[in-house]
């Protein structure tokens, strides 16, 4: 019969790489935690309406992009194509902004859309995010960049250029929109989107992905240019704070964001392996967006990891277990009864083990072992069980020592402390 195929742009995760997956996360967690954000579990499927209000209508996810469909009983829904709009949906829905301070959660899990798929891009892939609602202080902006630069730094990625900018507030962005909207129609030549979008959302052109649209777009007016006084103190103040943490960033005047809700800081994190247009993280502020979905006036800041990304650029050897598993090679009925009660012992103790059931030889056995990336075999054969004794077989030297079976638990452990130790 013939095999079923994954579905198109959907792709499998497997050992080990999945290991490297389950550590880059555990490292995050790690960092939320010092940090004070709390995690989010939020379903996959939302409301059309929530990501076309929130996200806006002109921009490629919401136009081209989203996993929508209708159900059985006719409602229009999506697999979520960002995390930040649905955060801000469970905050309002949960009534999470009673009380003061700043509410931080984190959300970790796969986002959809529906591109064409290509070469390192999936129409499942994953985020870790990050957002933190209720405060307009710059001390924030800063406190988030620098939260996001501890858990790439755990994460040992090199070469990353930190880019920022500042997208204004609603008043600067009519004084820019203003602008940029002479300049749009005082050239010729943009792409069949950004000649509607210049009419009806001027922003959208600046993130138009057409190379003759980002040639022309080299001399437009940029935004620094219309920012208000309070925008502009904001911006310094983010700018300065991260100088005084140490964290390297470069001014990015024509950085925006693809999606309609960003205000004030926005930036984007990339990798030099990635292309250019591959940012392994980006995010900022988003004032307006809370209120667009009926919620009251509060301010927003977050980010996203792309994740699949950041695995992309990931060092090959960080996030490989230190494999300290030992298997137990039974050879015969007894051995094997014997076996099955130590294997459990070993695991009691914390200890990774595993045997085989199906009575295979000594050397089948051991190649089984070798493929399992088993660091330790422990053989036992009826003379050893008859003299209480159990063989341990170092699989990195190769050497082999006799010991009490007693002692299996206690000896193996010390081995791995000692070599977690090194
Ligand atoms: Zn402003
Ligand atoms: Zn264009």
């Amino acid at each position: 019969m013939a095999l079923i195929r994954a579905v198109r742009g959907m792709k499998d995760i497997l050992p080990p790489e999945s290991e490297r997956w389950q550590w880059v996360e555990t490292t995050a967690r790690e960092v939320f935690r010092l940090y004070g954000y709390r995690e989010l579990r939020l379903p996959l499927l939302e409301r059309t309406e929530l990501f076309a209000r929130s996200i806006g209508t002109d921009t490629d996810i919401v136009a081209k992009e989203m996993y929508t469909f209708i159900d059985r009983h006719g409602d229009s829904v999506t697999l979520r194509p960002e995390a930040t709009a649905q955060v801000v949906r469970a905050f309002l829905e949960n009534r999470l902004e009673k009380g003061a301070g700043v509410k931080k959660y984190f959300l970790m899990g796969p986002m959809f859309r529906y591109e064409r798929p290509q070469k390192g891009r999936y129409r499942q892939f994953y985020q870790i995010n990050c957002e933190a609602l209720g405060s307009d202080a710059p001390e924030l902006d800063a406190e988030v960049i620098l939260m996001l630069w501890e858990i790439l730094g755990r994460l040992k990625l090199s070469n990353l250029r930190l880019l920022v900018n500042s997208l204004g507030c609603p008043e600067c962005q009519e004084d820019f929109k203003a602008k940029l909207k002479l300049f749009l129609f005082s050239r010729e030549g943009w792409c069949p989107d950004c000649l509607r979008r210049r009419e009806v959302n001027p922003l959208r052109v600046l993130d138009c992905k057409s190379q003759t649209c980002r040639e022309l777009l080299k001399t437009a007016p940029v935004l620094k240019d219309s920012l208000c006084e309070a925008c502009s103190r904001h911006y310094s103040r983010v700018l300065t704070l991260l100088e005084q943490f140490g964290i390297d960033f470069e001014e990015q005047p024509r950085l925006v964001r693809g999606l309609d809700y960003y205000t004030r800081t926005a930036f984007e994190v990339t990798a030099a392996a990635l292309g250019a247009q591959d940012a392994v993280a980006g995010g900022g502020r988003y004032n307006g967006l809370i209120r667009e979905l009926g919620g009251p006036d509060l301010p927003g800041f977050g980010f996203a990891i792309g994740e699949d990304r950041l695995l992309e650029v990931l060092p090959e050897a960080e996030g490989r277990s230190a494999d300290q598993s030992v298997f137990l090679a039974a050879l015969g009925r007894s051995a094997l009864e014997r076996c099955l009660t130590l294997v459990q012992e070993l695991r009691g103790a914390g200890l990774a083990a595993e045997m085989d059931f199906d009575g295979r030889s000594l050397k089948a056995q051991m190649s089984l072992a070798d493929r399992l990336g088993a660091r330790w075999v422990a053989i036992l054969g009826d003379r050893e069980l008859a003299a209480g004794e159990i063989v341990v077989r170092d699989m990195k030297s190769g050497s082999q020592e006799s010991i009490r079976i007693m002692e299996l638990k206690s000896a193996l452990k010390n081995l791995a402390a000692a070599e977690e130790g090194n």
